[in-house]
């Protein structure tokens, strides 16, 4: 029997993190990349926006389009599709086309628009149950629930079966808009044509049980803004989650509540959403945040950004008072309808415990069930298992942790140890007619970003948190080279080094130091400018270190005449 053409999948990202999902479907050199998402950067990495994969393995195996022939967008959060720009700038001659739900190409349509990017991609609209040409494969993409409208698990027909990606996932049997996960699409896909790679959600792989409803929560708002009478109330939320956002309108609405939305992306995710039948409200329930100032407190509810702690936002101001249009006080009811992400919950108490000083009553998930994850746990990833009885599996999704926790659950589930595969960032993996195995490790790299512009380098970042921990110290001088004579300096300036009072004597003991150094190497008859600024440098870091245990970053310049 003829041999069937491998198929490789690598895996650019979101293997060992919580972020920058990334993966290439790869056949006889024509590749598909499955979403192509960022990863927020924490505090330990100062100025950095955002962590990307590392895309210049594309471009060197596949040439200036690195290959790719089309993006599958399984879902419109960021840890999906938030790298698309940064893709299209590195990648010179590529036009992509994207295959997505509309709501997930509506935001990916502001996104590329905002970057000037939007002549580079063809946005191809797909929906549920749609069976497309993408690349060298057939893709089927079928309905999921998660924490966003119109998230999609893919079933790409290869050369070598089908490979079955779960999306974020979750089961949820009374989801607001009746959408379930397509169980039953997976048992017959299991059945005939049969699931030979199974690539699933491994965020909650250690959560027991199953994950509660969203229309759970939608029952706790309601009854907690039932509560509220006689005061102001304010709902945190992730703007592209709008179910949520559908039943706190509700929740406003069934107390006589008018509901204005805050925040730049909370406004235009709800407009969006009401475009496309998305978010179902009667215009009457919403008005402009300008003309909530005319009503009682108990008349109103606002539903805003900012319930991560994320600078600039509208509840982070609030919490600051510095707002444009709301002043917390003791009459607010902040509701924060979401849980930190990994690496946010330092911002998100400080965010807590700034509204509570300005007076409001805050509810939180550690006081109240007010929100619910978007990703199965432990017994929704065993009915998925179960449902599509794969021939291999590889837990994507998760820290590490998370991944083997998964891995472990498939063993419990009746799969052989050699027939699930642990991968990593930068794994490619290869599926033939003998089974599935690693090959290479090619591209796991962080790439860092700062907004729209290029990389930082590991370089800069080193020099930012040196910034942070000692800061900035620099020397000054005037030489006559051909005299061999220091003619002015050394000058010291200083950033966040050491405190007065004890920072002028600090800084007469660098500014002796150098002096002497300079006088002896001039003496010596060094002429060379770099020299002298390599010796101020070295000296003036000893002197720091001496004094102070500090070791700043230090910039020495010679002026000269
Ligand atoms: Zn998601
Ligand atoms: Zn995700």
């Amino acid at each position: 029997m003829a041999l069937a053409a491998p198929v490789a999948v690598t895996f650019l990202g979101g293997l060992g993190e919580i972020g920058r999902n990334c993966a290439v479907l790869e056949t006889a050199g024509r590749r598909v990349l499955l979403d192509c998402g960022r990863m927020f950067a924490g505090d330990e990495l100062p100025g950095v926006e955002s962590v990307i994969p590392d895309f210049r393995w594309l471009l060197e195996s596949g040439g200036p389009s690195g290959a790719v022939e089309a993006c599958v967008a399984t879902h419109a959060h960021e840890d999906h599709i938030g790298a698309l720009p940064h893709l299209l700038e590195r990648l010179p001659t590529l036009t992509l086309p994207v295959y997505g739900s509309a709501f997930t190409l509506g935001l990916i349509h502001h996104k590329l628009s905002e970057a000037g990017l939007l002549d580079r991609a063809e946005l191809r609209e797909v929906g549920d149950g749609d069976r497309f040409a993408v690349g060298p494969f057939e893709c089927e993409v079928m309905p999921v629930t998660h924490s966003v409208p119109g998230g999609l698990i893919t079933a790409f027909t290869t050369p070598q079966g089908v490979i079955l990606h779960s999306s974020d996932f979750k089961l949820d049997l009374t989801p607001v808009d009746g959408r379930r996960t397509a169980l039953s699409r997976i048992g017959a896909l299991a059945h005939n044509p049969g699931i030979r790679l199974l690539l699933a959600d491994s965020t909650n792989a250690d959560a027991p049980g199953s994950s509660r409803s969203e229309t759970d929560v939608g029952a706790v708002l309601r009854e907690a803004i039932a509560q509220q009478a006689g005061r102001r109330v304010i709902v945190g939320a992730f703007a592209s989650h709008i179910h949520r956002i559908q039943q706190v309108i509700e929740a406003a609405s069934a107390t006589g509540r008018t509901v204005a939305t805050l925040g730049r992306s909370m406004q235009r995710n709800v407009a969006l959403a009401r475009e496309l039948g998305l978010l179902q409200i009667p215009s009457h329930c919403l008005c402009d945040i300008s003309d909530l100032q005319d009503l009682p407190a108990e008349q109103v509810l606002i539903v805003c950004t900012g319930s991560q702690g994320e600078p600039f936002a509208a509840l982070t101001q609030m919490a600051e008072g510095t707002n444009k249009w709301i002043d917390i006080n003791d009459t607010d009811t902040v509701i924060f309808s979401s849980h930190p992400i990994p690496g946010n919950e330092a911002a998100v108490a400080a965010l807590r415990n700034g509204l509570a000083r300005q007076g409001a009553r805050v509810l939180h998930t550690g006081n109240l069930d007010v929100h619910t994850t978007g990703h199965g746990q432990r017994q929704e990833l065993k009915v998925l298992h179960s449902v599509a009885s794969p021939e291999w599996f590889v837990p994507v999704h998760g820290e590490y942790s998370h991944l083997v926790a998964h891995a472990n659950l498939a063993r419990d589930m009746g799969m052989t140890t050699d027939r699930v595969l642990l991968c990593c960032d930068g794994d490619l993996i290869e599926l033939s007619d003998d089974g599935l195995r690693h090959v290479d490790s090619v591209g796991g790299a962080h790439v860092y970003v700062d907004g729209t512009v290029g990389d930082l380098g590991s370089q800069v970042l080193t020099e930012r948190r040196k910034l942070g921990a000692d800061g900035f110290v620099a020397v000054f001088a005037v030489v006559d080279t051909d005299q061999g004579i220091l003619i002015s300096g050394p000058q010291i300036r200083t950033h966040g080094w050491v405190e007065e009072p004890a920072l002028q004597s600090h800084l007469a003991a660098i500014g002796d130091a150098v002096q002497k150094e300079l006088n002896s190497a001039l003496a010596a008859g060094e002429t060379d400018r770099k020299a002298l600024e390599d010796l101020m440098t070295s000296t003036a870091r000893r002197t720091s270190r001496e004094r102070t245990r500090r070791k700043p970053v230090i910039a020495a310049v010679i002026g000269g005449t």
